[in-house]
């Protein structure tokens, strides 16, 4: 996606640990029309599959989520991240590493929102080492539900995230792969 990728160019900034901070439009600050033109690609790029659901993961994915879901017409949830050790009740739950805090936590969401007819679409910001997405991949077969595909927005190619969720037959539709990112040569897309 053009727009995105001229965006990421003009205001993304490289970081330690190969992060690519995008809070000026992405995940801290929000460009709506922009996100309004990512949600109108992933109705797209999805338009053959019958969507039920949107899931997401907090905090960065919601916004996202949101907007893509007015394309959809279909409700979002989102799964928490759990503080709680001891995590019962009616919940499906999952194990996460955080990429960019390098840590472990447990997602969760309540049974209620993933029903075994439920056709999902997951939505997040970013692919990196693609915990994430397989956590939330694992609570959608937890439900019995099907996993439509993974709709990213910008998936860092050169790590290994996107090759563990295509190899396992998930979906991947990204906007924007980063095949390479440096100070000194910038971002480089995967055409
Ligand atoms: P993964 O689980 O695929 O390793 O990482 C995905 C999650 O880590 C995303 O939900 C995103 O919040 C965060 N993340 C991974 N890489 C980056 C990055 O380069 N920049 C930012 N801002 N977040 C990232």
């Amino acid at each position: 996606m053009q727009l995105l990728k001229d965006r990421i160019r003009k205001d993304g900034k490289i970081r330690a640990g190969n992060v690519l901070k995008v809070d000026s439009f992405l995940n801290h600050q929000m460009d709506i029309e922009l996100f309004g033109e990512i949600g109108k690609e992933f109705k797209k790029r999805f338009a053959d599959c019958e969507v039920t659901k949107i899931l997401t993961i907090e905090a960065s994915g919601i916004g996202i989520a949101c907007i893509a879901a007015q394309y959809f017409k279909v409700p979002v949830v989102f799964a928490k991240k759990s503080q709680t050790k001891n995590i019962a009740g009616d919940i499906y739950t999952s194990k996460v590493e955080s990429f960019t805090h390098g840590r472990v936590y447990d997602i969760i969401v309540a049974k209620d929102f993933l029903k075994a007819e439920d056709k999902i679409l997951v939505i997040d910001d970013f692919l990196a080492n693609g915990s994430a997405l397989l956590g939330l991949s694992t609570l959608v077969k937890d439900a019995g539900a099907t996993l439509v595909g993974a709709g990213i927005v910008i998936e860092k190619g050169f790590q290994e995230g996107g090759e563990l969720i295509r190899s396992q037959g998930i979906r991947v539709e990204s906007l924007a792969i980063v095949d390479s990112m440096s100070e000194e040569n910038g971002v480089k897309f995967r055409d």
